[in-house]
């Protein structure tokens, strides 16, 4: 079996790949090369993360490919369903990486309640000639300690959101039409673990009742999920995370939200228009801001390799 990882893979499932007798190529193809090339060298796997897509025309094009993976979570970079049709198996690696995006969460809300994001742009321009000024307009800091932490989406990385939350004294509410109830549980060092049961309510109860609201939806077929309604429901001096999906969150409402202080501040990891977001979103200093790194750990690179090793030896194997 051939397999071409065409946004790469970590080491971790190359290895077990290799020592299992696959072939791993991990050279980038560019897109427009990539149905001469699969058919070329007789690739049946196709690895793919968010940058390569794979679309109707491809999967036409390439009769000897049988396994599509994404690393990661979100599929829309691939025609999931056409794919199935056609007798592909089509996998992707759902569980790897809610830890690391439930931690950029945290990375951006407790630097921006500390005003780190504006502090890093203006120390090195000021820093020197105005410290004092600074300190003073960095000095109303916020802890998270007894705040509400508002979860919009209580899946995976909603929960993992939800047992950081819980392990840093705070109140948990959440909202999800298809999660009544989870049961999340702590696992300390020492080998202790507790579970709390949180049973799901409103969105609107979310939003009013919580000092920061963070989103883990998937991309949404019409509307956003906070949009203006929405943000005037939040909070004075509330706090939005998004790094869910770009177009989950409306970025005009959300920039106009923040020029008011209906919003404190924002932190984003995706954006309405990737990889080219709005110059206005980029410059406005009330937004900490991040490229799409939520899954961008080395230690959920290494999880989603040996993920995805394993469901293309079960592949082969079934065969
Ligand atoms: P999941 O499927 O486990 O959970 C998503 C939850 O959202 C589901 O329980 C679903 O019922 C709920 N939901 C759907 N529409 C909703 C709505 N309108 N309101 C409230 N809840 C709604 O998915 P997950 O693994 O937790 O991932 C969540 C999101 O995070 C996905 O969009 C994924 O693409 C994104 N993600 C981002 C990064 C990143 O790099 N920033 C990395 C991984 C995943």
């Amino acid at each position: 079996m051939k397999v071409l990882a065409n946004d790469g893979l970590a080491a971790s499932g190359i290895e077990q790949l290799e020592s299992a007798g696959v072939e791993v190529v991990t050279q980038k193809v560019a897109q427009e090369q990539l149905a001469n090339v699969i058919n070329q060298e007789g690739y049946t796997a196709l690895l793919v993360r968010s940058a390569t897509t794979v679309r109707k025309e491809l999967i036409d094009a390439c009769p000897g490919l049988k396994f599509i993976g994404r690393g990661g979570v979100g599929m829309d970079n691939i025609d999931v369903d056409y794919a199935r049709s056609k007798g592909l198996t089509v996998a992707n690696t759902p569980a790897a990486s809610s830890d690391s995006v439930a931690e950029l969460v945290f990375a951006h809300l407790a630097s921006g309640l500390r005003f780190l994001h504006d502090a890093n742009r203006n120390m090195p321009l000021e820093g020197e000639t105005k410290f004092k000024e600074m300190k003073k307009a960095y000095a109303k800091g916020r802890e998270l300690r007894g705040k509400t932490m508002g979860i919009i989406g209580f899946g995976r990385i909603g929960q993992s959101v939800a047992r950081i939350a819980i392990g840093q004294g705070m109140k948990v509410v959440a909202h999800d039409p298809f999660v009544e109830n989870a049961s999340i549980k702590l696992e300390f060092f020492d080998g202790q673990e507790l579970n709390f049961d949180i049973t799901t309510v409103s969105k609107e109860e979310v939003l009013k009742s919580s000092d920061f609201v963070t989103l883990h939806v998937p991309a949404q077929k019409d509307g956003y999920v906070i949009g203006k309604p929405e943000m005037e429901m939040m909070k004075d001096g509330a706090v939005l995370i998004n790094a869910a999906r770009g177009g989950v969150v409306d970025e005009h409402a959300l920039l106009d939200a923040l020029d008011a202080d209906k919003l404190s501040f924002a932190g984003l990891d995706v954006f309405e228009n990737e990889p080219k977001p709005a110059m206005r979103v980029l410059m406005n200093p009330a937004l900490s801001l991040s490229p799409h790194i939520g899954a961008a750990t080395v230690e959920a690179q290494a999880r989603i390799g040996t993920e995805m090793a394993e469901a293309i030896l079960s592949f082969r194997d079934a065969q």
